[in-house]
């Protein structure tokens, strides 16, 4: 699908490197994982389990102390705690813990790690599992943001989707957290979906729109493989939204949107002035993270892990005293040099190409070498105050500027 990225009307806010790299680079942005849901829909491939809520205060206690243990592990050289600038709780549905869990995770981070008096502390919710009261406690705990899937407003649409919510829900959760002091509220919605028309995607974006969240998140229908979407689909139970739709479906969005006053600063993401996502901007300008609980990925000290994905296991390992790691890969400069010009790419602000130099010790330019010829001369890329970015042009041909431009 074409996905065209209006770089016009960008806040300076967002165009500029807020600090210099290397006070960035010795940061780590938490990502905590919380692997409950009521139940699984049918398009989902997270790592996430129905029918486990009775582990969750086992689970937060195992969460708790590998905060802990991480935090120590992570200390800067000379002792002090690591910095973060973000935390957010993911899953899953974290919104299943109980404040006084919530409350109790954030604490240890806090104990844990040196959080920016400013910090942005997000919470993923379910529309259909929040109440006024639960939204006032976990405000008061600290959490400034919050991010609800709430997909579509369509009710039968809901329903294939197997989520738990209705409509009604996404306004009323909206409502509530207003209510409870939250002004920074994104909402996720999908298009693509079987049997949705131009109509519908339509109608839910009026119905986003008359909520204005500072933040919106529009994700098209991706069929995984294990999940019962993809056993419909095959079985041609079900028909996805084609390629043209999608493609249609996005213009649409973007035009709408940017007519209210959001920004397209990434692929999939827009928001109102000063509200862009500084969690999810770590990873895009693939700056250091840190993931806790089960399956959570961390990229720090030029290495890639991520953890155990059961919970059980998770639990049990973390209770023993051990790292729940299961996976390590040392990234290589080139690999790193190569995810960060991949990731910048993806965004409406491109590569600050002095922070690559300095980051790398080596320009963009002597990187990619000759293929930055060919690539120009198509006319894929435009710069502007030290910030290289796809083109028109080249947003419309996306993985073809890459394969072209970055080393195998
Ligand atoms: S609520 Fe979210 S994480 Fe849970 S099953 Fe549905 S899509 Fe997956």
């Amino acid at each position: 699908m074409t996905a065209p990225i209006h770089t016009t009307n960008l806040p300076q806010s967002l165009l500029q490197a807020t600090e210099p790299i290397e006070h960035l680079l010795e940061t780590a942005s938490l990502y905590l994982h919380v692997p409950f849901c009521h139940t699984r829909c049918h398009y989902c491939d997270f790592n996430t389990f129905a029918g486990l809520l009775p582990l969750r205060e086992p689970y937060v206690r195992a969460l708790l102390q590998e905060i802990a243990l991480v935090g120590e592990q992570s200390r800067q050289p000379d002792g002090r705690l690591r910095r973060s600038r973000t935390v957010f709780f993911g899953g899953g549905t974290p919104s299943l813990l109980t404040v006084n869990q919530l409350t109790r995770l954030l604490h240890a981070c806090f104990a844990s790690f040196a959080i920016d008096a400013d910090a942005e502390i997000t919470m993923e919710a379910n529309p259909g599992t929040l109440s006024l009261e639960q939204l006032k406690g976990i405000r008061s705990a600290g959490i400034n943001r919050l991010s609800m899937g709430a997909q579509s407003f369509d009710a039968g649409l809901l329903k294939t989707l197997g989520r738990i919510h209705s409509p009604e829900e996404i306004t009323q959760a909206v409502q509530s957290a207003r209510a409870a002091g939250f002004t920074s509220l994104n909402l996720d919605f999908m298009f693509g979906l079987p049997d949705q028309t131009m109509q519908h995607w339509q109608q839910t974006l009026d119905q986003a729109l008359a909520l204005r969240p500072e933040h919106l998140s529009l994700y098209s229908l991706i069929i995984e493989e294990g999940t019962p979407f993809f056993d419909w689909v095959h079985a041609g139970n079900i028909i996805p939204g084609d390629e043209d739709l999608c493609a249609d479906m996005y213009e649409y969005a973007d035009e709408r949107l940017r007519s209210e006053g959001y920004i397209n600063y990434e692929i999939s993401n827009w928001a109102l002035p000063g509200h862009h996502s500084r969690h999810n901007l770590t990873y895009w300008q693939n700056l250091p993270y840190l993931g806790l609980g089960t399956g959570a990925a961390s990229s720090f000290a030029n290495h890639r892990f991520s953890n155990e994905r059961d919970p059980d296991t998770y639990i049990k390992l973390v209770k023993s005293g051990q790292r729940p790691t299961v996976e390590d890969e040392l990234v290589e400069k080139e690999q790193a040099m190569s995810e960060t010009a991949f990731l910048g790419l993806r965004t409406a602000m491109g590569i600050h190409l002095p922070t690559f130099e300095q980051r790398f010790h080596q320009t963009f330019a002597a990187f990619v070498g000759d293929r930055l010829h060919f690539v120009d001369q198509a006319g894929l890329l435009e710069e502007s105050e030290d910030w290289l970015r796809l083109s028109t042009r080249g947003r419309l041909l996306g993985n073809e500027v890459f394969l072209r431009l970055l080393p195998d």
